[in-house]
């Protein structure tokens, strides 16, 4: 018997409008430009220094940072890729007055950063329905997203009003490893207040990160199919895989 169910957020509840590599950049542009609003409010903004060389510097290091977090499944938060950045602009005598700044302000830059994507992200026209018959039949229902700050989440799924239908909401961000490495599941199964017993769990997502970490956390999984690929996408070879194409089929999975 099925007893809980764990879902992805991007793209298995929610979708993003019209995504493409050159959105996503212009969505994080903005993010970094009112960023900077703070470091000028808190005297730290150096006027020589130009935004489009902060933006660079930014986005490099954040690719050395997610390569690595492709590799290691550790995950490092943006709140902390504000720190990096700044801190080594502190030392070259770039920006100054760094201790102005505390880890409420690094969380505050990380949530504007973000905060275009609270935008963009939608949920499918079922998602929330799905949810409510999901409730209804009271299984206990989880979220496992992998994202670099926790509160982003958090917002996008209060602002739809459907942080109500889950807990733990888990993050990457929050956690510390990226799906698929297992513990991010264990610890999300021990939070639901269930044990991993009889094939009583499902994870429910898009990518080869949530079907591929199901399978090594031991439980079952259902593959929201998109209807396009990501570049890069990595091919999930498991036998018997079972596939949806709306997220309200999941229910047709429920015994
Ligand atoms: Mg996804």
């Amino acid at each position: 018997m099925i007893k809980g169910i764990i879902f992805d957020f991007g793209f298995t509840l929610f979708h993003f409008i019209n995504p493409s590599v050159e959105r996503y950049y212009e969505c994080y542009k903005n993010g970094l430009e009112k960023s900077i609003e703070i470091l000028k409010e808190k005297q730290i903004w150096n006027e020589n220094l130009s935004p489009e060389s902060f933006f660079e510097e930014f986005i490099k290091r954040r690719q050395n940072f997610f390569k690595e977090s492709i590799k290691t499944k550790t995950e490092f938060p943006t709140s902390m890729i504000f720190k990096s950045v700044l801190e080594s602009l502190g030392e070259e005598k770039i920006v100054s007055n760094l201790e102005h700044i505390d880890e409420n302000t690094y969380d505050k830059l990380a949530e504007l950063y973000h905060s275009c994507e609270e935008d963009e992200w939608k949920p499918f026209e079922k998602t929330r329905q799905t949810l409510e018959t999901l409730t209804e039949m009271k299984l206990k229902l989880a979220l496992i997203s992998n994202h670099p700050n926790h509160k982003t989440i958090k917002n996008m799924l209060k602002r739809h009003d459907l942080a109500k239908f889950f807990n733990p909401i888990m993050t990457s961000a929050k956690h510390g490893k990226r799906k698929p490495d297992p513990s991010i599941f264990f610890y999300t199964i021990e939070k639901m207040g269930l044990k991993n017993q009889n094939n009583s769990i499902i994870m429910c997502g898009d990518e080869y990160a949530d079907i591929i970490g199901a399978q090594r956390a031991n439980i079952q999984s259902i593959l929201l199919e998109r209807k396009y690929k990501f570049p890069f996408e990595k091919e999930i070879n498991v036998e018997n895989l079972r596939k949806i194409s709306i997220i309200s089929e999941i229910l047709d999975y429920i015994y």
